[in-house]
């Protein structure tokens, strides 16, 4: 049975990151994916494909309301076709970068799926055992299903299929109202798609401030889609002509029907079967992996990182999660943990929302005495400054973190 210093599970963006650290501190590492095509959530199925199709839909937008700029632009529609094969060669070049990193021969790839069978031991599902000293759990995070009556069974959309869709649907219920529900919905309706969503809260993303959300309630409203929120679901069902969902608002029973359902209602940590009993993992009800603040969980030479362990679905978070778990590993000096009071919070609608560090709402809920003020800012920093702010992804801002990088190392 071969032996590692450090095994990541999942090659994500917080797997992939951990293990080209840990290799480069020169650990003896391998990386286990089991997927079939190899790339990870945000280069596949989520960041990437997501705002590269909300930019087309913002262009369509634009072209069809071009008369506001004084501008004739006549004919403008979608080409699906042609908007999916974009997509599909945008994100097989990223894929492509991320595959051959991880099989450039910095560390052993395995192409299975794997668990625990003690907590130095994986099993891997084409029939191999690796041992490690260390671990780093990445497996990332999957669609939920609340128990909403009929769901469960249903053949509802998850955003995987609606990143890639190849034709204008017809009509979409798009079930919930946080970041990737009102992103998508927005983009559905922008590509000519008759859009209706229903939320459960009073007002959709509601990290954001009542003020800021109704900015983006109004803008959809605008444009034609269809609104329903502070809502309770009460039953979703299909026939051969489409979905059915039935809610209460305003004290009413409202039924709403469409050609597709799009279960937008959440993600949940991806770590059913891990065998993390056996490892010594524990884990809270809704499965996510507990950790301490250098990503160590209850067994503390296994590591998580990224969505399966939160506390945000955040790329740039899974990334820092996995490099700090891999220099804890390599036991590297002067460590410091990843810092949530930074935590970004950015909504790719147009018009676009962003929070950074504490929400309004909780520290109202803490009885903080707070003050709120608006206005521009202005600071002098220097290159470690900037390198220690966050940096959201993807943005165009981030590529400022490149020639950073750079200077911050010719000044080591
Ligand atoms: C539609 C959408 C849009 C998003 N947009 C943004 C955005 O704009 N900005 C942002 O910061 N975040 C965004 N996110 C969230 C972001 O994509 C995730 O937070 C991030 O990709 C999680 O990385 P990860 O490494 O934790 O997991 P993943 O990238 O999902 O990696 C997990 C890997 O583990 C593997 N795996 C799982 N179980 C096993 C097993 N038992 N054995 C072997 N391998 C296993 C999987 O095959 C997978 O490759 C978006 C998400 C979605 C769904």
């Amino acid at each position: 049975m071969k032996t590692y210093d450090f095994i990541c599970l999942g090659g994500g963006s917080a797997g992939f990151n951990a293990a080209r650290i840990a290799a480069g501190l020169g650990k003896k590492v391998a990386v286990i994916d089991g997927a079939k095509q190899l790339g990870g959530l945000c280069i596949l199925r989520g960041c990437m494909p997501s705002k590269t199709l909300l930019y087309a839909g913002e262009i369509l937008h634009h072209a069809q309301h071009a008369d506001r700029f004084g501008l004739r632009v006549t004919g403008a529609r979608a080409d699906m076709k042609a908007v999916h094969a974009r997509k599909k060669r945008i994100i097989g070049d990223f894929a492509r970068h991320r595959v051959e990193a991880l099989t450039g021969g910095r560390f052993d790839l395995y192409r299975a799926c794997a668990w625990f069978t003690d907590p130095h031991t994986l099993q891997l599902s084409d029939g191999r055992k690796l041992r490690g000293r260390h671990f780093l759990l990445g497996t990332g995070s999957k669609v939920s299903v609340p128990p909403v009556p009929g769901l469960k069974g249903l053949k509802c959309w998850t955003s995987d299929d609606v990143l890639d869709l190849d034709f204008v649907p017809k009509s979409v219920l798009v079930l919930g109202g946080g970041i990737v529900a009102c992103e998508l919905a927005q983009y559905l309706n922008r590509i000519g798609a008759k859009v209706t969503l229903i939320q459960r809260s009073p007002n959709i993303l509601r990290d954001h401030s009542e003020e800021a959300s109704c900015v983006v309630q109004k803008a959809f409203v605008d444009e034609g889609i269809e609104l329903f929120t502070d809502t309770k679901l009460q039953s979703a069902a299909s026939d051969r002509h489409g979905f059915t969902v039935k809610f209460l608002n305003n004290g009413r029973l409202v039924t709403r029907r469409a050609a597709h359902l799009f279960n937008a209602l959440g993600r949940d940590p991806n770590t059913a079967g891990l065998g993390l009993a056996a490892a010594g993992v524990k884990t809270r009800p809704n499965g996510q992996i507990i950790i301490n603040r250098w990503q160590q969980t209850s067994a503390p030479h296994i590591y998580a990182a990224g969505d399966c362990s939160g506390p945000a679905d955040i790329v740039h978070i899974a990334i820092e999660q996995g490099i700090l778990a891999a220099r804890h590993a390599a036991k590297v000096k002067g460590l410091k943990p990843v810092d949530h009071s930074l935590l970004l919070n950015v909504v790719f609608t147009d018009p676009q929302l962003a929070t950074i560090g504490a929400l309004e709402r909780d520290l109202d809920e803490q009885g903080v005495n707070i003050h709120c003020f608006s206005g521009p800012l202005a600071m002098r920093a220097t290159v470690r400054d900037l390198l220690r702010a966050p940096w959201y992804h993807p943005t165009l801002a981030e590529i400022i973190t490149y020639p950073l990088e750079d200077i911050a190392a010719q000044l080591d």
